[in-house]
């Protein structure tokens, strides 16, 4: 139905939604950020955890393989002090070697303790008497001695023995001291190899867990030891050129996550050198072994948080829901408050709201607000002619014809009450108002039927209007607009008047 402006609705708008939608949104990042903290947290726990316990097997590690170095270093400088008195030289071969190899006996994992002369040449054997003649000229230690006198006890490279014993095939590094003369003159060198067994047995001890590893390298980033092994032969194999031994080398001691350039598994990397002898202790604990805990709990927690959050989003979803149908009811509830049932134009509260409105906006701004008062005339007669029904539909055409002459959007047409209606224009003078009701007169006049059946219909109309000149009340303007409605009827109907 048309109406020059819809009647006022005062209804809230989706600002509760927004609300409910940025607190859940707010309450969802909240959730998220607490638990992603609390993960990264627990995640840096565990590898705290797994790197102090590394750190202990490595100093575990490094106190042995100490004492037994000690143990190897006492040994040859026991043969050295022995093989430098001279009255050894008078004594049997066997009292010799027996006194030459006295403090030997303890070692552990010992292969062959040899002194040898300035060339190199076996002079003893702890495994011999009457030792096998040889010549170790060209080994890293004999070398390492013979040009530098401040080498003190030289660890070699790993290597198998020359000789065809039966663990010939096992890999051994030897410890060496040179021997001296008073002035510092090369004599020969003192040597004894140990089987890499030893390291071997030392890690067995030693319960790090699946997919982790233990490995001793020197400083030249040749492998000693390994347990289990990640790779086929590579004992006595340099891994220098790899990027994490590179920097274990550089770092002496320390922690840091890596992938193995050997498998490419995620490994915790924590090394320590043991104590200032050329050799590295690394614990290498499998990413998988660290961080299982610490998955399952994640994937836990992730999933509730997940399930926590959709359904908090679904609620807010639901609730948004709802309160946008309450608003729409609202809203319907308040267009049907405001409405005239019968015409579809506003009704009498409306209009009464908006008089007021308008009223006091017109005393501010100063501007003249005008008030129609229309009645159908002898519209009784109509009823009784045509009846009720046909009545009903003519009023229906009448607040149609009203509507469409009164056009600016801030004049309001109402139904005042039986066959009457009244418009409110504002900012609109009695000239302005005339013309409107006339123009409002002369289409009801027109009309050819009504309610379906030819007869003829008008309408009278008072008007009155406030300017800022007059002084009159709400009341007195709108008992004045009746006023001028009754001089229409009463000068014949059918027409406009107008009072000031
Ligand atoms: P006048 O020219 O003096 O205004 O004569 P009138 O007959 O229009 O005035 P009166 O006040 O005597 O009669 C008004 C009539 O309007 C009475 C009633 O039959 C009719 N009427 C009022 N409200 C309704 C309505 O909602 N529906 C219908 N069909 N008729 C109505
Ligand atoms: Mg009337
Ligand atoms: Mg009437």
């Amino acid at each position: 139905m048309p109406a020059s402006r819809p009647p006022h609705v005062s209804g809230k708008t989706g600002r509760p939604e927004l609300m409910v939608i940025l607190g859940s949104s707010l309450t969802v990042i909240a959730i998220l950020s607490i638990v992603t903290f609390l993960l990264i947290r627990e995640h840096a726990n565990a590898q705290q955890a797994a790197t102090r316990s590394a750190t202990t097997i490595a100093q575990l590690i490094d106190a042995d393989v100490l004492r037994t170095v000690e143990l190897y270093d006492l040994t040859l400088q026991g043969l050295i002090a022995a093989s430098q008195r001279d009255d050894l030289k008078q004594v049997s071969a066997q009292i010799r070697h027996l006194v030459l190899f006295d403090r030997s006996t303890t070692a552990r994992f010992k292969g062959d303790i040899l002194l040898l002369d300035k060339y190199g040449e076996v002079l003893a054997d702890s495994s011999l008497v009457e030792p096998k003649p040889g010549n170790f000229a060209d080994r890293d230690y004999f070398l390492a001695h013979a040009f530098n006198r401040d080498t003190g006890m030289f660890i070699s490279r790993p290597f198998k023995p020359r000789c065809d014993c039966e663990d010939s095939d096992e890999w051994r590094i030897s410890f060496s001291r040179r021997i001296s003369s008073a002035t510092g003159e090369f004599l020969g060198v003192a040597v004894a190899s140990m089987r890499l067994g030893y390291f071997d047995q030392l890690f067995n001890s030693l319960n790090i867990g699946a997919g982790s590893a233990l490995s001793i390298i020197n400083d030249d980033g040749i492998l000693l030891a390994q347990k289990p092994h990640l790779a086929n032969d590579s004992i006595g194999k340099s891994f220098a050129n790899r990027p994490n031994v590179q920097r274990i080398l550089r770092e002496h001691s320390g922690s840091f996550d890596s992938v193995s350039s050997v498998d490419h598994e995620q490994r915790l990397y924590t090394f320590s050198r043991v104590g200032n002898l050329p050799l590295t202790v690394i614990v290498a604990l499998s990413g998988n072994d660290v961080f299982a805990a610490w998955e399952r709990t994640a994937i836990v927690i992730s999933g509730a948080t997940g399930v926590l959050c959709i359904g908090l989003l679904w609620l807010t979803w639901l609730l948004c829901r709802e309160l946008r149908l309450r608003h729409n009811a609202e809203q319907e509830l308040a267009q049907l408050a405001a409405t005239d049932a019968l015409t579809g134009v506003a009704n009498r509260r409306t209009l009464d709201q908006t008089l007021r409105h308008e009223w006091f906006r017109a005393q501010r701004s100063g501007k003249p607000l005008s008030v129609l008062m229309i009645d159908a005339d002898h519209f009784k007669a109509f009823n009784d002619q045509h009846g009720h029904q046909a009545g009903d539909d003519a009023l229906r055409a009448l607040a149609k014809v009203i509507a469409e002459n009164v056009r600016r959007p801030a004049d309001l047409v109402a139904r005042y009450g039986g066959e009457e209606f009244s418009v409110v224009l504002a900012e609109t003078d009695s000239a302005g108002a005339q013309q409107i009701a006339e123009h409002i007169r002369v289409a009801v006049e027109q009309l050819p039927f009504v309610a379906g059946v030819e007869s003829p219909i008008t309408v009278s109309i008072g008007i009155s209007t406030w300017t800022s000149t007059t002084d009159t009340s709400l009341e007195q303007l709108l008992f004045a607009a009746d006023k001028a409605l009754y001089q229409a009827k009463e000068s014949g109907r059918n027409r406009v008047v107008a009072t000031q």
